[in-house]
């Protein structure tokens, strides 16, 4: 029996309404954390629900009909999310990930969509705009994201085994409805498509081979994620955490692989190729191989909350500042001074036994993969 636990949600992890600093400065792209890194990524989730119950993000004994999740008017509004990533583009931001929960279940997203395409970087480039998707609803919305701007997709796929599927998401939902969503993302015209398989040891591990059989020569990049202890509710334990390197080798002794260099600092999957020719794959090693000297990555929650951190058990509260018609600049400085200070590492001090790594985190589907 699962102990319920009520997740970190902003009643809880209440955010700090972050002070305005007495000096305003410029908005700059040069802010560094304390450990040196710049801010490049945000991920920005558009819902708390979804219509999957993936045991490693919401469980389905914590996420269930009785679960508070944010009234519509708690959300952050299109055009104050808009307002908001404009305002972080000014400090730097080059990508954007739209996330949830599942973000294809917020109304209209395409409408967000082509307001965030308008926003330009410092360099005066458009935004490299991401969403990831679990694919169910794809087949609705992939033309429709596609016109508006959206640049690039990562689908979410644990198998391709429908038992085992329901195993990792606990809904009722065939594989091929997904493989069907993917092949819409294909024929609205999107490339370089990604796949994110995450890994439970013991449950799905057994699809590995039978993934990369699928994904290889397709042109579509499947990546292999590590369980992870995201959240405080999805029971994890390193014993069902199977290392990225021992997935290379259970496909490298079929298909074989060899490693490639990174596209840029700060990528999160790790990069090789089949040796074939046939295509790339990767694998997302939080655990075992962690990336957080290069993380350049901030959150911003359903409900306008900073996060730093996947792993993190406070937000900074910037709803309450948008809603109270602080400036841009104003906004800019309270990011600035904010990043400033940044000091997260969570996966560099998993398991040390310090108060960072003991503390209840927020959950995933608040704040975005
Ligand atoms: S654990 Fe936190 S700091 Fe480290 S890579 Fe992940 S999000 Fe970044």
């Amino acid at each position: 029996m699962v102990e319920k636990v009520i997740p970190i949600r902003l009643d809880e992890g209440k955010g700090l309404t972050p002070s305005i600093p007495g000096q305003l400065m410029p908005a700059s792209a040069s802010t560094r954390d304390s450990r040196g890194r710049p801010l490049r990524d945000l991920r920005i989730s558009v819902t708390d629900r979804c219509n999957f119950r993936c045991t490693y993000c919401m469980p389905k004994e914590i996420f269930d009909t009785n679960y508070p999740y944010l009234a519509h008017q708690e959300l952050l509004s299109f055009e104050e999310i808009t307002r908001l990533t404009s305002i972080f583009a000014s400090l730097g931001v080059e990508k954007i990930r739209l996330t949830g929960g599942e973000p294809l279940l917020r109304k209209n997203l395409e409408v967000l969509v082509e307001m965030l395409a308008k926003i330009r970087t410092t360099s005066d480039q458009a935004l490299d705009l991401t969403l990831t998707t679990n694919g169910s609803i794809l087949r609705k919305k992939a033309l429709a994201l596609k016109a508006a701007g959206l640049h690039r997709l990562t689908i979410s796929l644990d198998g391709l085994n429908d038992d085992i599927f329901k195993k990792m998401n606990d809904v009722d939902f065939p594989v091929t409805d997904v493989l069907d969503g993917i092949a819409a993302a294909q024929e609205a015209g999107f490339t370089n498509l990604k796949v994110n398989m995450v890994v439970k040891k013991g449950t799905n591990d057994q699809e590995i081979i039978a993934m990369a059989k699928h994904f290889k020569g397709t042109g579509i990049t499947l990546r292999f994620i590590e369980f992870m202890d995201v959240g405080s509710s999805n029971g994890w334990d390193m014993s069902q955490v199977l290392p990225s390197k021992d997935v290379v080798a259970r496909i490298n002794a079929v298909f074989p692989i060899e490693a490639l260099e990174a596209n840029y600092p700060g990528e999160v999957a790790q990069r090789w190729r089949y040796v074939d020719g046939s295509g790339e794959i990767g694998f997302i090693s939080s655990v075992t191989q962690t990336f957080c000297h290069e993380c350049t990555r901030a959150r911003i929650s359903t409900d306008g909350q900073m996060y730093l951190c996947l792993f993190a058990n406070k937000g900074f509260d910037f709803k309450t500042l948008l809603r109270a018609n602080k400036s841009d600049l104003e906004i800019a400085n309270v990011i600035m001074s904010t990043w400033a200070v940044r000091d997260d590492h969570y996966s560099e001090i998993r398991g040390s036994n310090t108060a960072m790594s003991n503390t209840r985190k927020v959950e995933m589907s608040y704040i975005g993969g």
